[in-house]
């Protein structure tokens, strides 16, 4: 069901459902037999499993907007009060602290946090807290698929075999990823990575690489000129070839520390936004052709 365009709308929908609730009929969430569940996602990777996960009987929000970087969302009064409608909001701890914030307002009954689904890692020495970027490890998303489909399925039960069995094929492309990412990563010549942010640990875990990143969790901390000598000098070291950067951050800093090292500077992406083309697993492709470029794999 799309949101209520207006306030009218959202009481005559109010009004509705009570009018439902008095008949005696069972409703289970808010979700009725010919509608669909409304599910709000922190950011992209979430968006992309819920829409995956829930089919045609979910219409999901991403709460940031094309183009945004997520960690430092805002979100507008009208979409804190959106969330006080939505049937559940799938989001990250500690990522975006709005959300956060807009959750324990709101939603604080239908909200999951997906990183209690997995394993965390803590971030590089120096920072606080786990790292929240579990979502560039594919196999860690499909744990997070399987949880959004039992999730979806205590909001409605009467369709909980359609959400389980989309987890199941995702997290069956998923595992196919995963595969692909270890053949293709197995023989390279190097294996430091050198990223704008802490955004690809996961990722380096999984796979046996080096993440050396300029900036922390956040692309916001700002790196200080000690990490920015300390960085070239091991990519110099190391005959690092690329510096890699992303999309949604100026790539200011990555391109002169490339010059500085006489690499080149390229997008890794982190997919904390929606790619421009596809979808997170042909991305993650993407992801694979450039680091086997950068690292000479075999
Ligand atoms: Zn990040």
């Amino acid at each position: 069901m799309p949101y209520p365009t207006s306030l009218a709308l959202a009481v005559t929908l109010a009004a509705a459902l009570s009018a439902c609730g008095a008949t005696g009929e069972s409703a289970s969430g808010s979700a009725d037999s010919a509608g669909t569940l409304s599910v709000s996602a922190g950011f992209y990777p979430y968006e992309f499993v819920a829409a995956r996960v829930g089919g045609p009987d979910v219409q999901v929000t991403n709460l940031t907007k094309p183009g945004g970087e997520p960690h430092d969302l805002e979100l507008t009064p009208r979409q804190v009060a959106a969330l006080g409608e939505t049937d559940l909001v799938v989001y990250a701890r500690g990522f975006q602290p709005a959300v956060d914030e807009a959750v324990d307002q709101q939603a604080a009954d239908r909200a999951f946090d997906v990183l209690t689904a997995v394993d965390l890692r803590e971030g590089e020495a120096g920072q606080d807290g786990a790292d929240p970027h579990v979502w560039l490890d594919p196999v860690r998303l499909a744990t997070i698929a399987t949880a959004v489909a039992d999730q979806l399925a205590e909001q409605a039960p009467e369709r909980a075999d359609g959400f389980r069995d989309r987890a199941e094929a995702l997290t069956t492309e998923l595992e196919a990823l995963d595969d692909e990412l270890r053949a293709g990563l197995a023989t390279c010549e190097r294996k430091q990575i050198v990223t704008s942010h802490d955004a690809f640990g996961y990722l380096a875990g999984a796979y046996g690489l080096e993440q050396v990143a300029i900036a922390g969790l956040s692309p916001d901390d700002e790196a200080s000129p000690q990490r920015l000598a300390e960085v070239a000098g091991l990519a110099k070291d190391q005959g690092v070839t690329t510096i890699f950067f992303e999309e949604l951050v100026s790539p200011k800093v990555a391109e002169s520390l490339a010059r500085e090292v006489g690499a080149q500077a390229t997008v890794l992406s982190p997919l904390e936004g929606a790619p421009d083309e596809g979808d997170y697993v042909s991305a993650m492709r993407e992801n694979l052709t450039t680091l086997r470029t950068a690292l000479d794999c075999a």
